[in-house]
């Protein structure tokens, strides 16, 4: 007996046991999801967590390779964070954001002591999309100009500019929110713009692009360049070399604002506190959320250079959220850091990226006629899936959907039959582990990935 029928015609179940069913259940019935047509989707269920596990209510165990987008650096139901949280409720549940408190201002200094040299204070949100709405508000009051300059291909969030400035299909269905906002291209060198052969070509011709851009929208409008130090979502495409130095550059030369965007590999994901200070450059803004706590309790933010922060030394900024610097949050955020130096899970990044999955991630080019170019750092990677090596065409067209994306869907649903949920998108096999993950786990998990590029290999 099937419960409903799902996008491809096939019958599909709730679930074994009555609990699974009822939560699928109410699930359909009663919750709207984002980002989908509530009739074609059939969410996953968990029912517990652990450390890189979870479980389904029918006790089917999974291994947690997309963190829950990228979010539970410290993996399930760490002990450390709950406890925090706990300790935390039983003392002071909330306090609105103009009280001091001791939680709020200890994890602001934490995090400016661990940002780039001149950072200077924190602006907390609830989230990674309102951390760019206030990042790009500031940057707006301190130059007294409007215009944003985003890179395509990246995702900064779904509140009003935050989607504007986002450069993928999730932005076209919303319109242009914020007329202030101009796109242009980044670096990409397996799929380059500029037909770059090298990564130092790409770099220069981006760089020329760039300023073109800048030129040719009006140096003495532009407030901000925002991008996500390692593009996620999109691709994981880390900067090729001197990029970033080169966007600091025409920062500076044009009086623009520089703003990295680590919400999603802030907090340890490349193997630094932040993913900038791999690539020796110093951002006037940085915004955050995600792996700040690893999400038990929402929490984003802004760090503010010692120049931005002037500008609102003696007036007033105009702006703020009820639930900002939240104390349950704040206390988890704390705990984080505790964890990152008692478990030395920055160590554990490095080493584990550059000693287990680089040399797989190499392995797989060799292996696998898919797989196009792997990259990534740390354990933030992607497999680029083509169906020609030769002319690189994509495993799925870009924005697939329905049945042009049954490749992927098929590659997607051998990792799971198998007991591991990736971080996919479009044509890549991307997948983000929790960073607390030892190497047993990790060499599991990727020998799954290895076998289900086998379904990719026969399209
Ligand atoms: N910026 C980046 C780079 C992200 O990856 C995301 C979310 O995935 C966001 C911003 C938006 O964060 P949130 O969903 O917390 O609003």
């Amino acid at each position: 007996m099937s419960d409903y029928i799902d996008l491809h015609g096939n019958p599909q179940s709730f679930g074994d046991t009555e609990a699974q069913r009822e939560v699928r259940q109410n699930d359909r019935d009663y919750v709207f999801h984002s980002w989908s047509a509530q009739n074609l989707i059939s969410p996953m269920p968990i029912a517990k967590g652990e450390g890189v596990r979870f479980w389904d209510y029918d006790g089917n165990e999974y291994l947690d390779f997309s963190s829950q987008l990228v979010n539970l650096n410290l993996g399930h139901q760490h002990p450390g964070l709950v406890k925090a949280i706990q300790e935390q409720a039983g003392r002071l549940a909330t306090i609105q954001p103009a009280i001091a408190n001791d939680v709020r201002g200890e994890l602001a200094k934490r995090i400016v002591e661990h940002s780039f040299e001149g950072a200077r204070s924190v602006f907390f949100t609830n989230g990674g999309a309102d951390a760019n709405e206030y990042a790009i508000r500031m940057a707006r009051h301190h130059t007294g100009r409007q215009k944003v300059l985003a890179r395509y291909r990246s995702y900064h969030g779904s509140t009003a500019t935050a989607i504007t400035m986002t450069g993928d299909p999730r932005r076209w269905a919303n319109g242009v929110i914020d007329a202030n906002v101009v796109h242009f291209f980044g670096p990409y060198t397996y799929r380059s713009e500029f037909h770059a052969e090298t990564p130092e070509q790409e770099t220069e011709r981006a760089l020329q692009h760039l300023e073109h851009t800048i030129q040719l929208e009006g140096p003495s409008t532009i407030a901000a360049i925002i991008l996500e130090t390692v593009t996620g979502t999109n691709g994981v495409l880390p900067p090729t070399p001197g990029y970033l130095a080169g966007v600091r550059a025409l920062c500076d030369t044009y009086g623009i604002v520089m703003i990295c965007d680590e919400v999603m590999v802030g907090f340890g994901r490349t193997g630094e506190w932040f993913a900038y200070q791999g690539y020796d450059v110093k951002p006037d803004l940085v915004t955050f959320a995600k792996g700040v706590n690893s999400g038990y309790v929402p929490l984003g933010g802004v760090v503010i250079s010692e120049a931005i922060h002037e500008t609102f030394g003696d007036r007033a900024f105009p702006g703020g959220l009820t639930y900002s610097g939240h104390p349950l949050a704040c206390a988890a955020g704390i705990a984080t850091f505790d964890v990152f130096e008692d478990e030395k899970v920055l160590e554990n990044v490095r080493d584990l990226g550059e000693r287990v999955v680089a040399p797989w991630a190499a392995e797989m080019v060799a292996k696998h006629k898919s797989v196009g170019e792997a990259r990534g750092k740390g354990l933030f990677w992607a497999l680029d899936l083509v169906v020609d090596r030769e002319t690189r065409e994509p495993l799925v067209p870009y924005n697939a959907a329905g049945e042009a994306a049954a490749p992927m869907n098929a590659v997607i649903a051998a990792c799971k039959q198998a007991g591991l949920v990736p971080f996919a998108h479009f044509n890549r096999m991307q997948f983000a582990p929790p960073l607390i993950i030892g190497e047993e786990d990790l060499v599991r998990g990727l020998a799954i990935i290895d076998e289900a590029l086998t379904v990719a290999d026969g399209y």
